[in-house]
């Protein structure tokens, strides 16, 4: 069986964003991805947003499976979501708790993502797929790494039929989390999360807040370039390729790529690795 190929996007803010995107998901779109995935702004606030362009997706004819977080929601805006979603015969979805977003005070009637796979499970039945999300480097926020895990293993059991990670760049993280997920009794496929390397000063920011950790050499490597954007892109590339390559010949069961709504790092990192996704 083919690995699992799947590309995520968030939903632009302006006209001229979604145009971008329409024509940057054209070029995805040549290399037959399994599904498009959207991301959902945490309370709500990109509500009508992702499902736009989810409804874009679907229309152009592609499998569209919109994330879904629960923070700052209650269980009826989140009933009022699902029929909507069922309304568009969206069958598949990414659910998550979300961040408190500065200026929110409340955190919703379901404080984890296991309830809300619950929820969604006890209102929908097998309606949707649904992924949860993974942290092979550890959530920022859990308190011990066993924590995180058995925090993980129940949202599986909760009802999840798959798992998408956070981006990591150090492939054993992600191979020793899978080890140990298997052992609490998880079998659902963990598929990786890649983000390819496009601005290495924001990538480093935000992997800081999330948690992902860009190890030392990667970092020394990609600084020595300094303001040599081609060495750094064709550097990054590199890296990434043998990132995934790596993962599929171990045994992932296929690749979820963080996007940034650019086609370019994605058409380049797939052509080299080809070969190892058929
Ligand atoms: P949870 O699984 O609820 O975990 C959050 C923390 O709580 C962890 O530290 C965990 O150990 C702990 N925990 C979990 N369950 C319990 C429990 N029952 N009791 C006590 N502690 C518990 N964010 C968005 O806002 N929108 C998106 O579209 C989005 N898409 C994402 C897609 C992927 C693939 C990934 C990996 C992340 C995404 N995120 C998104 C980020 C995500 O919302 C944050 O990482 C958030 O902080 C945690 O969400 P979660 O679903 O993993 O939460």
């Amino acid at each position: 069986m083919n690995p699992d190929f799947s590309i995520e996007f968030f939903p632009p803010q302006t006209p001229e964003g979604a145009e971008k995107l329409k024509a940057e998901r054209a070029l995805l779109a040549r290399l037959n991805p399994d599904f498009f995935s959207v991301t959902y702004g945490a309370g709500g606030s990109t509500r009508e947003r992702t499902f736009n362009v989810i409804r874009e997706i679907a229309a152009e004819g592609h499998l569209a499976v919109p994330h879904l977080s629960c923070i700052g929601a209650s269980r009826a805006d989140i009933r009022v979501m699902l029929a909507d979603f069922k309304t568009a015969n969206i069958r598949r979805l990414v659910a998550l708790r979300g961040d408190l977003s500065s200026g929110m005070a409340d955190m919703g009637e379901l404080r984890h993502a296991n309830e809300l796979v619950e929820f969604i499970r006890a209102e929908t039945g097998d309606w949707f797929h649904i992924d949860v999300a993974a942290y092979p480097e550890w959530h920022p926020q859990a308190k011990s790494p066993v924590d995180d895990l058995q925090n993980f293993a129940r949202k599986v059991k909760s009802g999840a039929d798959g798992a998408i990670t956070q981006y990591f760049y150090n492939a054993d993280a992600y191979f020793r989390f899978v080890d140990e997920a298997q052992k609490l009794g998880v079998t659902i496929p963990v598929v990786p999360g890649i983000m390819p390397i496009n601005n290495f000063s924001r990538l480093a920011r935000f992997s800081d807040a999330c948690g992902a950790e860009i190890p030392r050499w990667l970092r020394k490597k990609i600084e020595s370039y300094g303001d040599d954007t081609a060495s750094i892109r064709a550097y990054g590339i590199e890296v990434v390729s043998e990132l995934c390559r790596r993962l599929l010949q171990s045994g992932a069961p296929g690749l979820h790529f963080y996007s940034m709504n650019q086609s370019a790092l994605i058409t380049q990192i797939l052509a080299r690795i080809s070969g190892d996704r058929a």
